[in-house]
């Protein structure tokens, strides 16, 4: 018997994943009316199980750019755009966990403290920014784009456990991919629950998939522990 080894073949040109992987039967068309931009650490090399790929392909409207540091928003999106008006999807969490009742998603301050007003803070928010890597590694952008500061900040507060299970030792509880944690805040942000699931799919079928060709292979711990 042939051990398939999916970093070995060929991507698939439709999702980006070698093709044993290949998950474009669950791959959503979602008009966003959020605008996503990810911000992908250059070391964020996971061709298998990365998700911010999969994340970009679903939207209509999402830029995905690789790299450490960029001047300002513009720049990194390409276009001018108003920070005030864009949010950073920060990694830590707050200080201390937000109440269960402030909802999956929470604007916080730049000490991490819950906004009084959720809702107004929530506001007029026009994009959506992730940061692709593992911990360290979105901490190394976080720093590196000070710009960051002048984006509204939410933090996640998750219902649920990250689908990637026991395949990546998460160093916080709270730590999903960038794919389920984009599909979570743009849900809350556009009111449209269903979006969770719907952009979570293509990462159940490749989560699927990928155990299924390596039912006993411990994926190798070539990383450190990563968050997203
Ligand atoms: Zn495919």
């Amino acid at each position: 018997m042939t051990e398939i080894a999916p970093t070995d073949a060929a991507d698939c040109p439709g999702c980006g994943k070698p093709m044993p992987l290949c998950v474009c039967p669950a791959l959503a068309r979602v008009e966003n009316a959020i605008e996503v931009l990810v911000l992908r650490h250059p070391q964020e090399q996971d061709k298998d199980l990365g998700t911010a790929g999969l994340l970009c392909r679903q939207l209509a409207r999402a830029t995905l750019r690789t790299g450490l540091s960029w001047p300002n928003l513009a720049k990194a999106l390409g276009r001018e755009a108003d920070p005030r008006r864009w949010a950073a999807l920060y990694l830590g969490t707050a200080r201390q966990a937000p109440a269960p009742e402030l909802g999956p998603l929470v604007v916080v301050d730049r000490d991490g403290m819950p906004l009084s007003d959720q809702d107004q803070a929530r506001a007029g928010i026009s994009g959506l920014i992730l940061l692709d890597g593992n911990w360290s590694q979105a901490k190394a952008l976080w720093w590196r784009n000070p710009w960051l500061l002048k984006c509204r900040r939410l933090v996640l507060n998750p219902q649920a456990a990250s689908l990637y299970g026991n395949l990546r030792r998460e160093p916080r509880r709270d730590s999903v991919s960038t794919l389920e944690a984009a599909a979570q805040a743009l849900a809350r942000l556009e009111a449209r629950p269903e979006l969770a699931e719907t952009l979570a799919a293509p990462m159940r079928l490749l989560l699927r998939k990928y155990r299924a060709l390596a039912p006993r292979r411990p994926r190798p711990d070539r990383r450190r522990p990563r968050r997203r």
